[in-house]
């Protein structure tokens, strides 16, 4: 069975296993930007944006305390997520003096970054600086179709010929080209990537999936495929994009039987590592369940990041009970967290 994993979530057996025994936590999730330089119809956060408060927002130094208390739990991996596109935010990337000051601060606690990004600042440049550091990117993949990747995220996204390693000519986003030309997707020792393609479901492009896990699989990337989360934009437009339970269920079956070769851990959100092995917390410092799903927990600020792990776990555990319990098929879309978010509004 061939497996495919993103580098930075490419833990040793022993490494899972000990985290499970000891209740460690592997992975630190620090949301950051509040700004987009996209409008797509399937944001499930552009509520939550403008809801941010300036004098609230955490600074450089509280970021850095949270990184060592997290280092102090396990944590190995800071995965960059934001309400907004991450690059945007000076704390990622200062575009001025051309400085990475978070990545410079998981690299000084050799911690490794995995960052999701939508890709638009990314040119040849940038593509090369972040190569040389230890980064991992979740890049936007919502088509291989430029009208319909252009009408999902409501912008015009540029395409470009790519020579494929096989040689097929394939029409991708720039950024992508970019990055794949600066050496993101080239073998690593084992069977780890740099380069994520992120896609969410929709009716949009629903028929395309298993052709970008394809156009993935040849390039050396691996696919994320993310259910659509009914939230913000997603729910305006929840009857354009939205798929139905049964649809989805094919779909699954589709993408389960077309990579049979393939281990479908990969596809398979119950082992969500976010969910399972992470801590998420947004802007001004509040602890949320999962990427999607905020809390009531309170924030750093409140309490140390040991104390909210513990309780965080035992909300944990009794998430994955109930989906076990609840759950009777695969699908798309059904995740621990969803489950218990699902559960307890
Ligand atoms: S889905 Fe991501 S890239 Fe698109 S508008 Fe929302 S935050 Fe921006």
């Amino acid at each position: 069975m061939k497996s495919l994993v993103p580098k930075g979530f490419d833990f040793k057996e022993e490494e899972w296993r000990q985290a499970e025994r000891e209740g460690r936590m592997l992975v630190l999730v620090p949301f950051i930007s509040e700004r987009c330089n996209l409008n797509c119809i399937y944001c499930m956060m552009k509520d939550e944006r403008v809801k941010v408060n300036q004098e609230r927002k955490l600074t450089l130094e509280d970021h850095k305390r949270v990184f060592r208390q997290a280092v102090d739990l396990g944590c190995k991996t800071i995965v960059i997520s934001g309400l907004g596109e991450p690059f945007m935010d000076p704390y990622l990337y200062n575009k001025q003096d051309n400085t990475f000051p978070l990545l410079d601060l998981a690299e000084e606690l050799d911690l490794y970054t995995v960052v999701f990004t939508n890709g638009m600042m990314i040119d040849s440049k940038l593509a090369q600086a972040l190569y040389k550091r230890r980064i991992s990117l979740i890049i936007k993949l919502s088509s291989l179709n430029e009208s319909v990747f252009s009408e999902l995220n409501h912008h015009e996204i540029q395409f470009v010929d790519y020579r494929e390693k096989d040689g097929r000519l394939t029409r991708i986003p720039h950024y992508l080209k970019c990055l794949i030309e600066a050496g993101f997707s080239d073998g690593l020792d084992g069977n780890a990537t740099r380069l994520i393609n992120d896609v969410i479901i929709t009716r949009k492009n629903m028929d395309e999936i298993t052709e970008i896990i394809h156009f993935s699989l040849r390039n050396h990337m691996l696919t994320c495929i993310d259910p659509l989360v009914i939230k913000s934009e997603a729910e305006r437009n929840r009857d354009e994009l939205a798929i139905t339970d049964s649809e989805n269920r094919i779909l699954y079956e589709k993408v389960k039987s077309t990579f049979s070769d393939y281990d479908m851990g990969m596809y398979d959100l119950s082992n969500c590592i976010i969910h399972n092995y992470g801590l998420v917390y947004d802007l001004e410092g509040r602890i949320r369940r999962c990427l999607a799903v905020p809390s009531d927990a309170g924030t750093i600020h409140d309490r140390s990041l040991a104390e909210h792990w513990s309780r965080l776990l035992e909300e944990k555990q009794a998430a994955n009970l109930a989906y076990h319990i609840s759950k009777t098929e695969d699908i798309f879309g059904v995740c621990p967290g969803r489950r218990y978010y699902s559960f307890s509004h």
